[in-house]
């Protein structure tokens, strides 16, 4: 659980390598998988009747999808790295391993979960999300956003190309990112005050995570969701 983002009464969660492997084009049996997503879905409060979990397949892109109500079940869209709701009661998942999966949270209960990869945080997936809640009438200077578990600084090396992209500056051989960092400075220069960022680093810890760098072909889910009705959070 992302603590301060539970003092605003919203349940955001990474799964560990407890839950299960969450890929949702493994090769395993789909029962498998879907029956972890279940599981997911029930602890996050939105299985069953009127219950809205949205996913999709995420393409390293930067399209970002607005979820209203008014529909139920679980939604699994195509080509999207991000995803927002205004309306309480939506879950809005993402899959990584070793991407920063980015929690946004806002106290009248606006949400947003974004996959940022290099691509994404290259192309500026997190100030374009912050753009649309702004749009919607969700200030960025009221917003509350978390960078979760992911890979860390010291174990992120990119060639040259991907370095030039991310920071503007050249250089002949690979160099360690800290794409938390980066995409810390890009909430801050989008007007959000209040920025965390989880200790945790995929390939560092992968004994709990998985991690794509560390061979891992498994993902763990990050999912955010304003509870219907505030103040009462599913059991965790
Ligand atoms: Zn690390």
């Amino acid at each position: 659980m992302v603590e301060e983002l539970r003092a605003l009464g919203v349940t955001a969660l990474i799964t560990t390598r407890a839950a299960g492997d969450l890929n949702l084009s493994s090769t395993e049996p789909v029962g498998a998988v879907h029956e972890r997503w279940t599981r997911l879905r029930d602890r996050l409060g939105v299985l069953g009747p009127g219950g809205r979990c949205a996913s999709s397949v995420q393409v390293h892109g930067t399209r970002l999808l607005m979820h209203e109500p008014g529909w139920e079940g679980w939604l699994r869209a195509d080509a999207a790295d991000g995803h927002l709701a205004i309306a309480r009661g939506t879950a809005l998942t993402v899959t990584v391993a070793d991407c920063i999966p980015v929690f946004l949270a806002h106290p009248a209960g606006a949400v947003g979960m974004v996959h940022a990869g290099w691509r994404g945080t290259a192309d500026g997936i997190l100030p374009a999300a912050i753009d649309v809640l702004a749009a919607h009438g969700v200030r960025a200077g009221d917003l509350h956003v978390h960078l979760g578990p992911g890979i860390c600084g010291r174990c992120y090396e990119v060639g040259p190309d991907v370095y030039a992209r991310l920071t503007g500056v050249r250089t002949d051989a690979p160099r360690t990112v800290d794409l938390r960092g980066l995409l810390a400075d890009q909430a801050r220069a989008a007007g959000v005050r209040c920025i965390e960022r989880s200790a945790w680093c995929t390939r560092c810890d992968s004994d709990l995570f998985f991690s794509h760098r560390g061979g891992d072909s498994g993902r763990q889910v990050a999912a955010i969701v304003a509870p219907a009705s505030p103040g009462r959070p599913p059991s965790a």
